[in-house]
């Protein structure tokens, strides 16, 4: 199950309001802030600040 690519540009960063990239199809990574979002197993993004990190994607 893939992340749907016109979900992807409607999605934007909670905190600094940057695009969203898809990254490994299981993470929306802001490259601003660098913080990165889990897509659960069910395909909804989970974008809420709590939930991100500042650990970066290892690319
Ligand atoms: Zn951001």
């Amino acid at each position: 199950m893939s992340f749907p690519e016109e979900l992807l540009e409607m999605l934007l960063c909670p905190v600094c309001k940057n695009d969203l990239t898809l990254v490994q199809g299981r993470w929306l990574v802001c490259q601003r802030c660098q913080r990165r979002y889990p897509i659960r197993e069910d395909g909804i993004a989970v974008l809420l600040i709590s939930e991100g990190d500042h650990e970066g994607v290892a690319s």
